[in-house]
């Protein structure tokens, strides 16, 4: 199922506004160099197997509705932020909701598929429930007396063995003197204590592209929950971040040698009730396709699949 990314429809309206497309740390186009993301990197820590379906297999995965609806949330934040700061209250948040979902359906109109029709009251209902985590996002931002460096921005960092890093912001704040905060949007199902460990995990990593690509360390990473109406702020440390690096570094070496020999374990854990692939899993009694190979490039942020990347942003 090819779903739109949250980033095509940033990029269509960005273009459509006539404004420069998505800013990137030091690069214009989109680059092609195989890189490690946030999200692939989180996967092969959770379950190495996960991680051979999503990015070497590259197995169809169908978003739920809660999963679009974050994607939904997120487009919407993105396109507040572009509304000159005084506009940006509450009912302009949520009048954002409809154009947003249309341009996901003129994207992907299989989307549509999720409810029985345009009338059906359960899209409606649906709808009413994006508004609302839009409007709970007020409680805790003032979004009138915040103007972000850049929403959806693209990082990318190289490491010192060489290991690319690559993955969308949320959102990028800068202060005059220069202090950094990194910003996340969550509005995931996934039980707390694993979203924070997975959420945590990609904070780093971002702290981890601005310290590499930009000679600072962010002083200031936050999760916003927007369901619970609550945020996380987090200081990050040079010293925590030099180890992280390492333990990246350790991440791509093992997805190397799994790639090269084809061994991805799968790694049980309460995750697997949120998996697509538990059918084919062997800790479940299912049985894999083959091993593909290694792809003649190695998997990268830019090769996910749409509706991984869609995932990605409702977790
Ligand atoms: S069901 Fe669990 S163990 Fe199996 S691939 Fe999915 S996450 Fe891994």
């Amino acid at each position: 199922m090819a779903s739109p990314t949250l980033r095509d429809v940033g990029e269509t309206a960005l273009t459509e506004a006539g404004t420069a497309g998505i800013a990137t740390a030091g690069t214009a186009e989109p680059p092609r160099r195989p890189a490690l993301s946030p999200s692939r990197a989180s996967d092969f820590k959770q379950c190495p197997l996960l991680y051979r379906f999503r990015a070497i297999d590259r197995l169809p995965e169908t978003p739920s509705r809660a999963q679009v609806r974050g994607t939904v949330v997120h487009a919407a934040l993105e396109r507040l932020y572009r509304l000159p700061a005084g506009d940006r209250v509450p009912q302009a948040a949520v009048d954002l909701v409809s154009p947003v979902w249309t341009d996901l359906l003129d994207a992907a109109p299989e989307l549509g598929e999720m409810f029985d029709g345009a009338d059906d009251p359960e899209l409606q209902e649906w709808l009413e429930s994006a508004g609302m985590l839009l409007q709970g996002y007020f409680q805790l931002e003032d979004p009138r007396r915040l103007e972000p460096e850049a929403c959806e921005l693209l990082l990318e960092a190289e490491l010192g063995s060489g290991v690319l890093l690559r993955g969308y912001v949320d959102r990028l704040d800068v202060a005059p003197g220069g202090q950094i905060r990194v910003v996340d949007y969550k509005t995931g199902a996934a039980p707390r204590e694993f979203a924070e460990i997975r959420a945590l995990f990609q904070m780093k990593f971002y702290a981890l592209a601005l310290l590499r690509s930009r000679g600072v360390v962010p002083t200031q990473l936050r999760l916003i929950y927007l369901a619970d109406q609550e945020s996380l702020t987090y200081q990050p440390e040079l010293a925590e971040l030099e180890r992280f690096e390492q333990t990246l570094d350790a991440i791509w070496t093992a997805i190397l040698r799994a790639g090269r020999t084809g061994d991805f374990r799968p790694s049980p854990s309460r995750m697997c009730e949120w998996c697509s692939h538990k059918a084919i899993c062997p800790a479940f009694d299912g049985t894999p396709p083959a091993y593909p190979g290694w792809p003649a490039e190695p998997p990268s942020a830019p090769v996910e699949t749409p509706t991984q990347s869609l995932l990605d942003h409702a977790e």
